[in-house]
């Protein structure tokens, strides 16, 4: 794959990955092996409302000659929908953040425990079933409900579990706390990061916050979108290029790799070189680590 250089950074670039520290089945050394495997050579790890993994993953980044960028997928909540927030290059240590991914964290545990208390009336699965398949600290979800259906052989895969029993209409489910997006994009910005909201268009216009609200989350910070998303319909992309062009947004693509749990492969999505200069640039909470070990 040609290696075109903007910056100190080196293209392609897939930012948007999970570990075991959330709900990817891989530990970060492992997700950034393969995604050097897969031909992509800037990364950045973005596990559900943590950033544990950031040391691991840009040590063996640095061994294979890649660019690691630091990153979080933060868990908003926008009414009903459930909304992604990508943050880039914060300061893991802001007090403000910090505090709200714990509590985010916090909540999911006593969240997952009642799903999983509802679902044990029908079905043969204890809680320690589900805690045996999150590793110790991780931020813990469905997927991890799901890991220990397929464990019980109740279901055979994420997606089966995901498209059944963890489905909201199936009665078992409950969401867990989470700040309003607008508040999830003024804590990434105030810790210097940059905010992208992940997937915006998953199932049809419908499930898209409105145009309206966007124009508040660009008020308050909002960087960008991420377009390029398997999960995207067509008509949201259409939709998401028209608004990203009238706002001069970031544009992103990237696989959501989350190991073996979803057949998202790396590099599957690319976000342009330009791009990633433009979050880089952005950004003053924390630093990329470039292929010769240096950061800045
Ligand atoms: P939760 O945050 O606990 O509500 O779970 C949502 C997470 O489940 C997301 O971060 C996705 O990565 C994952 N997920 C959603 N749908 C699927 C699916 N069909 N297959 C595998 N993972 C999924
Ligand atoms: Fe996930
Ligand atoms: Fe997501
Ligand atoms: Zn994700």
């Amino acid at each position: 794959m040609a290696t075109d250089l903007v910056g100190r950074f080196s293209g392609p670039a897939d930012l948007h990955a999970h570990s075991n520290h959330s709900d990817g089945t891989e530990s970060p050394a492992r997700v950034v092996q393969q995604m050097h495997s897969y031909g992509v050579r800037t990364m950045a790890l973005t596990d559900h409302d943590r950033t544990s993994g950031w040391r691991e993953a840009a040590e063996q980044a640095s061994q294979l000659g890649m660019t690691f960028i630091p990153g979080m997928e933060l868990s908003a909540a926008h009414g009903w929908r459930s909304v992604h927030v990508l943050a880039y290059l914060f300061d893991p240590d802001d007090p403000a953040l910090a505090t709200e991914c714990h509590k985010i964290r916090d909540d999911r545990w006593g969240r997952a425990e009642r799903i999983v208390g509802r679902i044990s009336h029908d079905y043969d699965l204890s809680w320690d079933d589900v805690v045996a398949q999150a590793r110790d600290g991780a931020t813990i979800g469905r997927p991890h409900i799901a890991d220990a259906l397929i464990a019980r052989r109740i279901v055979q895969n994420r997606g089966e579990a995901f498209d059944g029993i963890l489905h909201p209409r199936q009665g078992y489910y409950e969401p867990h706390y989470a700040p309003d997006p607008l508040r999830a994009v003024q804590l990434i910005s105030d810790a210097g990061g940059v905010a992208i909201i992940a997937h915006p268009v998953t199932a049809g216009r419908d499930r898209m916050m409105p145009l309206e609200y966007y124009e508040q989350l660009i008020e308050a910070g909002l960087a960008g979108v991420e377009i390029d998303h398997r999960e995207n319909t067509a008509e949201g992309k259409k939709l998401l290029r028209a608004l990203a062009a009238e706002h001069d947004l970031i544009v992103t693509g990237s696989s959501d790799y989350h190991g073996s749990g979803k057949p998202n492969r790396p590099g599957e999505n690319l976000t342009s070189n330009p791009m990633v200069q433009r979050i880089i640039d952005r950004a003053t909470g924390s630093s990329v680590v470039y292929p010769d070990g240096s950061s800045g």
